[in-house]
């Protein structure tokens, strides 16, 4: 792993880029949210790599045969730590990004809604994985907001059904075995053929297909910046890599851009 530490100058070129480019998108993974003490579930500390009973949870098979499994769920939903947590400063400085006319798409990895609270618009951001701020019928389809979900679950329900058809409830989020949705991966795709400059965040790049990102943007003649804690597939082919808190490094990447 490279140490190389941050430097000012480091920081002013990709500023520089920053400037000069019409178009900057950005995808961002579970690295955004941690210091909003929100854990990386996938990441080789995560919640899920060290608990195969979590893993269980979220895949849409069991889900869908397990009442015990979804009852577990609903537990583990109202327990989760987005509740509680509000955005960083890495989460606010993508929204400045967008507000300076910079960044015209956001990716994201993340299910826990945190980059809308920090003021990226609706219009502009791509949850590539669902969000579990709302809940979808796996019968009927129709979607509603999870809080209220939850609240029923507060009041004793153990697993909430849909109101309309009587269907399981799940978080509108992509579970294991579930497949991305496919406008949602073709926009990403798009944008990512069409910016100046690709900027990962806080993801390892290599969940796919979203890891093909970076490599349509490089193949669109885009510059590639990725902005990680620990090293990536793409580092090698990026035209600058910063291994540096990302509360640190965006927000003065925001401030000179
Ligand atoms: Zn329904």
């Amino acid at each position: 792993m490279s140490e190389e530490p941050i430097t000012q100058s480091s920081l002013e070129e990709i500023a520089s880029w920053l400037r000069a480019a019409g178009r900057v998108v950005a995808l961002t993974g579970a690295g955004v949210s941690t210091e909003s003490g929100i854990p990386d579930f996938r990441g080789p500390q995560g919640v899920w790599t060290k608990n195969p009973r979590a893993e269980r949870l979220s895949s849409l098979q069991h889900y869908l045969a397990d009442k015990e499994l979804r009852i577990e769920a609903w537990r583990a939903r109202l327990a989760h730590p987005a509740w509680a947590a509000t955005p960083n400063a890495g989460h606010r400085a993508l929204a400045e990004l967008e507000r300076k006319g910079k960044l015209t798409t956001l990716v994201t990895q993340n299910i826990d809604g945190l980059h809308q609270l920090a003021g990226t618009s609706a219009g502009a951001i791509i949850e590539i994985h669902g969000t579990m701020r709302e809940v979808v019928c796996m019968d009927c389809g129709e979607r509603a907001d999870m809080n209220r979900a939850l609240d029923r679950v507060r009041s004793g329900e153990e697993d909430p059904d849909c109101r309309t058809c009587g269907g399981i409830l799940k978080s509108a989020t992509i579970s294991f075995g579930q497949s991305l949705i496919a406008e949602d991966l073709e926009r990403a795709r798009i944008a990512a053929e069409s910016c100046d400059v690709f900027i990962a965040a806080g993801t390892s790049l290599t969940v796919y297909p979203v890891a093909h990102l970076p490599n349509a943007a490089l193949s669109a003649g885009a510059r590639l910046v990725i902005l990680n804690n620990e090293p990536t597939p793409y580092d090698r082919l990026a035209d600058a890599v910063v291994n540096e808190p990302l509360a640190k490094v965006l927000p003065r990447l925001a401030a000179l851009a």
